[in-house]
């Protein structure tokens, strides 16, 4: 955790969920009104058929919304697209852009995910930047090269603190259940949060780095615990309120 910085805990559900699973957002609510979340801010990223419906069960609580993708530009004939401006119109305050499995699924390079950031912080969004390496890069002991060729790449111009948010997400810990050690962890942190220096000056220690790749209730306290990490991007154990409660739990 870096001091003076309030850690942010936010579910990627990814292409799950119907409104049948608004339950689950209600019962988030819930938790973080007990207090369960501790000091942690919680977020979580729907797909989009739901964020206008999530936003009127989440109104006036303590939760936040966040898209999970969108197209660099305000509006326009990009048939199936969805703009920043639009999610931020539906209730969102955060979009994720540069998630690996958009940057190996679609194509996205490091210039689009820019662009892409650059347009959630136009809107008033707060963007959640993805980065991390693949396993074949890790062997090959190119990770920390790697990721900070993507981060110097994909962070926006004209972010602040309050405005950007990284997410170390190595690509073969996403839903597999493995996690780097908490040494490969803090080592990677450490070199975002060097580059953020570099780009943002003094801002950049405060702008949040997550650690996100199969975080569960049983290892969120040691990974959330480890210098220059504060907080977690979570997909397969956010879609059910109870175990993405219990990963907020770490900041009780
Ligand atoms: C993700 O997709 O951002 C992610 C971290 O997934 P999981 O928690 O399921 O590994």
């Amino acid at each position: 955790m870096t001091p003076e910085v309030r850690p942010l805990v936010a579910g990627n559900w990814k292409m799950n969920g119907l409104r049948a699973s608004l339950g689950e957002i209600v019962a988030t609510r819930a938790g973080v009104e007990n207090g369960e979340a501790g000091v942690a801010e919680v977020a979580l990223c729907p797909p989009a058929t739901l964020i206008a419906p999530a936003a009127s069960a989440l109104a006036g609580g303590p939760v936040a919304l966040g898209g999970q993708d969108c197209h660099p530009r305000t509006s326009g004939a990009f048939t199936g697209e969805i703009s920043a401006e639009m999610l931020k119109d539906a209730g969102a305050s955060y979009v994720i852009v540069g998630h690996s499995e958009r940057r190996a699924g679609f194509g996205e390079t490091d210039a689009t995910v820019q662009a892409k950031a650059e347009a959630a912080l136009r809107a008033g969004l707060t963007a959640i930047v993805c980065v991390g390496e693949t396993q074949s890069q890790r062997d090959a002991g190119e990770a920390l090269v790697v990721v900070s060729a993507q981060t110097r790449g994909s962070l926006p111009e004209g972010a602040t603190a309050e405005t950007l948010v990284v997410a170390y997400e190595p690509v073969w810990a996403i839903g597999t259940g493995r996690t780097p050690t908490p040494e490969e962890v803090a080592e990677m942190h450490q070199a975002v949060r060097l580059l953020l220096g570099e780009r943002l000056g003094e801002a950049g220690a405060r702008v949040r780095i997550l650690y996100g790749g199969s975080v569960k209730p049983a290892n969120a306290r040691e990974l959330l615990g480890l210098p220059n990490v504060d907080g977690a991007l979570v997909g397969g154990a956010s879609l059910k309120a109870a175990e993405f409660l219990a990963i907020t739990g770490a900041y009780r």
